[in-house]
């Protein structure tokens, strides 16, 4: 039976709908492109300081990534952080884990403080080793995390495994217990109900389509009017498009895809992930699973192109047999539900931060964008609030476009890079 394209975490919430579309008012003090976790929670953080922030988003709040996504809700950055280190040096590198480490602490607060029916529990993330080789390199993470940050984790050797992950195909695995997990419809649905509660307006089908700067102010015009504010926020995404073209040519939208089998059953589930981890693999064509009431959700980078029809409906057959690898348990499931979402990656793979053209932003998040979104939206709304973005953790270092300026906008490499992430996934 083909598998239904929708997203499944969408039938266990009522998603905002655009059937009474809020009237866009005429000024504001911050406009706020983009409703998903950057802009809501922005937005939330401003409206509580009496600012009047006005959310404006192209479809239905919540409809990007933040209702699509796996609800990983994890420690770290995509750069592992001896890359991080190598690279930025000690002082960054050690306040950027911090950061990490309060987006879980922000996430979990935001849930509770709200009231947020989302399932959020720490129920720790496991990496695997799909390779001898990658499980030395996760003994050898695990001592430089509890040198350099102080952060214990746990290595499981290819006999202790079983513990945790109910499949022979891997050489072992890390055990990090910080990080936790959530349905992120309900998440992104209880974050925009918390974002109006505090004050800030909500518009959907406001696609901003001109952005212009005059006398102090800024003027945008979307889909359903016009307005104009002191201040404005990208909070875009891999969705970030034209009207923002300096952002635009320095994010690479990504496409990533999940399905969900059938409802298992509870001795199925309690032998394929015991604990209930986040987990995912060491390859650069990397899969992430975890389990919601009972169905396994396993995603993956099964086509690097965003999502459309096409490749969501490869990207379904692609995905289960990658799962039956893992899981041969799983050979008999269904597979109920695909879909796919963007993604958005900077060149050097780093969450970005700061100010262009007198706008602000904040984008870049590369697949960790549940614990990062909620948590950059709130910290440069607060940066906002004290005029003074340069001090941001994620704006301490230069936000690199494509080399030689060979990227407009439309990313015609990714047939390219997905081949040498294969070749990669081959030689290391
Ligand atoms: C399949 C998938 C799995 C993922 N899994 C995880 C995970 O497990 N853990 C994790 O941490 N991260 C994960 N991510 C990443 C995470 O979902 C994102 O980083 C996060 O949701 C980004 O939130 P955001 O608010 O910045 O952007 P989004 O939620 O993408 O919102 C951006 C919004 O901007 C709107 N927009 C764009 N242009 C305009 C315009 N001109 N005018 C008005 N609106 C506009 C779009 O319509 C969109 O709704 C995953 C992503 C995908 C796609």
């Amino acid at each position: 039976m083909t598998p239904t394209q929708r997203i499944y975490w969408h039938t266990t919430v009522q998603m905002p709908d655009d059937l009474k579309l809020m009237p866009l008012p005429e000024k504001v003090d911050v406009a706020i492109i983009g409703g998903g976790y950057t802009g809501l929670s922005a937005a939330r953080t401003l409206a509580k300081q009496g600012v009047k922030a006005a959310v404006l988003e192209t479809n239905t709040i919540g409809w990007g990534a933040s209702s699509r996504n796996a609800g990983m809700v994890l420690t770290g950055l995509k750069l592992g952080m001896q890359t991080v280190m190598k690279k930025y040096g000690r002082d960054i590198a050690k306040r950027l884990f911090q950061y990490s480490l309060e987006a879980i602490d922000t996430v979990e607060q935001i849930v509770k403080e709200e009231n947020i029916d989302c399932g959020f529990q720490r129920y720790g993330h496991v990496l695997t080793a799909n390779k001898p080789k990658h499980f030395e390199a996760l003994k050898n993470d695990i001592e430089f995390m509890e040198k350099e940050f102080n952060h214990k984790l746990c290595l499981l050797s290819r006999e202790e495994q079983g513990a945790e992950i109910g499949s022979d195909l891997y050489y072992g695995a890390l055990v990090d217990e910080c990080s936790g997990g959530l349905n992120p419809a309900q998440y992104v649905v209880g974050l925009a109900g918390a974002a109006e509660r505090a004050g800030a307006t909500l518009h959907a089908r406001a696609r901003v389509n001109r952005l212009e700067s005059k006398e102090n102010r800024f003027f945008l015009e979307t889909e359903r009017g016009s307005l104009n504010a002191e201040s404005v926020l990208v909070a875009t995404s891999g969705y970030t498009g034209n009207v923002t073209k300096n952002l635009q040519k320095k994010v690479i939208p990504i496409g990533s895809f999940i399905i969900a089998t059938e409802k298992l059953s509870d001795a199925l589930v309690n032998k394929l992930i015991p604990n209930g981890r986040m987990i995912f693999d060491s390859m650069h064509y990397l899969n992430y699973y975890r389990l919601w009431d009972n169905r396994m959700i396993f995603g993956g980078r099964a086509a690097f192109f965003p999502e459309t029809s096409k490749t969501i409906q490869r990207s379904a057959e692609i995905l289960r047999q990658e799962m039956i690898e893992v899981y041969p348990l799983l050979k008999d499931a269904r597979i109920e539900y695909v879909w796919g979402g963007t993604l958005d990656f900077a060149f050097d793979m780093m969450t970005h931060v700061g100010k262009t053209d007198g706008i602000y932003y904040s984008l870049g998040y590369a697949g960790h964008g549940v614990a990062m979104a909620t948590y950059t939206g709130k910290t440069v709304a607060e940066a906002m609030l004290k005029g003074n973005i340069s001090d941001h953790p994620f704006a301490s270092f230069s936000f690199p476009g494509a080399p030689l300026g060979l990227y407009n906008g439309f990313p015609w490499f990714l047939p390219f890079a997905g081949a040498w992430h294969k070749i990669l996934d081959w030689i290391e």
